[in-house]
């Protein structure tokens, strides 16, 4: 005979990763997914703004490893769930391309070790000319103001002192890489202005002025030469990519000049396992990847940006590290006050 008064009880114990001072947003239609319980007062925090799922691994994957594997805080916030992505029917199952991609994010974040990523809740408007950006949730139809109020709020909310986004031409012209860049540009000088309050943001948010604006860019040598000999080859470099829909004329000659250089080379094993979690993304980057490490590493070890807060002079070297001059001192928490809302719909 047994005594269940012996018989420890088993209670699953739910820890909330959610920080206890994160405010409410979902008056903003942000909604957030914790992966790691956030530090109290970490002395760095990154904040990366993209709007697909892979954005994040394929422009900054070994970034974000190299600064979550080292302490830092890093945040990812993503404006659509990716519906436009090609999926091949073998892949695609039951589900549809947004539940797919979206659990792809999380796969990857995990193996970045992102804290949380945040979604804006716009829908994938597609590359230029495609009909998904007629849709009235499509990420380019969403007004300036109502994008900057919802950026605005995440960065008063994570305050963090290095922000990353696309450059003006979104790396290769893609509406949504366009818009994302706008609207962050607009919410990194808003976010720290006290007089500029976003609708239907929580009350007491504080103002938060990021240090340092930064934008994905990459070396345009490489792809100067691609124009020069699809030319030689008789083929228009205005109609490249799997679906032609790449200018890469104009790719050429809009990329912003790297000034800071990340070396990700000992993070490039991290990088890979987030790749892979992308699978219905990768496409003929798959054959790419199957490389062994070694020849891939002379071209992805580093991961290249362009400082446009505070600008760079003629004459400063070139940075290797996103929070050079930056002091490590404990980020401070917002005075959070829960009241606010939105009773009206968010427009
Ligand atoms: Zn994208």
């Amino acid at each position: 005979m047994h005594s269940t008064a012996l018989t420890p009880a088993v209670v699953p114990i739910m820890v909330s990763l959610k920080p206890a001072t994160w405010p409410d947003l979902q008056p903003l239609a942000i909604e957030s997914h914790w992966l790691r319980s956030a530090a109290m007062a970490p002395a760095h925090r990154l904040l990366v703004v993209y709007p697909h799922p892979d954005d994040e691994t394929f422009s900054s994957g070994g970034t974000i490893a190299r600064y979550s594997l080292g302490g830092v805080e890093v945040h990812y916030v993503c404006a659509t769930r990716g519906e436009c992505g090609t999926i091949e029917p073998r892949l695609r199952g039951e589900e549809s391309a947004a539940d797919l991609r979206t659990a792809e994010l999380v796969c990857a974040a995990q193996t970045l070790g992102l804290t949380a990523i945040h979604f804006l809740g716009y829908r994938d408007s597609g590359m230029p000319g495609a009909v998904d950006a007629q849709h009235p949730d499509a990420f380019v139809a969403a007004p300036m103001e109502r994008v900057t109020g919802q950026l605005v709020a995440l960065i008063r909310a994570i305050r963090p002192q290095v922000v990353i986004t696309f450059g003006p031409y979104g790396d290769y012209g893609h509406p949504d890489h366009i818009h994302i860049h706008e609207t962050t540009r607009a919410a990194f000088t808003a976010a720290g202005n006290p007089e500029y309050s976003p609708r239907c943001a929580p009350a007491g948010l504080t103002p938060w002025a990021a240090a340092k604006l930064y934008y994905k860019t990459f070396d345009a040598r490489p792809v100067r030469l691609a124009v020069t000999l699809l030319r030689l080859f008789g083929r228009d470099p205005r109609r490249f990519g799997e679906n032609g829909d790449v200018d890469l004329l104009a790719v050429a000659t809009q990329v912003t000049p790297p000034t800071c250089t990340i070396d990700v080379g000992p993070w490039l094993a991290v990088k890979d396992r987030a790749f892979w979690c992308h699978r219905t993304q990768l496409g003929s980057l798959a054959r790419l990847q199957r490389l062994p490490r070694r020849l891939r590493r002379p071209f992805v070890a580093a991961e290249s940006y362009t400082r446009a807060v505070p600008p760079v002079a003629p004459d400063d070297p070139r940075e290797r590290d996103l929070f050079h001059g930056l002091a490590l001192a404990p980020i401070p928490v917002g005075i959070i006050d829960q009241g606010g809302g939105c009773s009206a719909e968010l427009v």
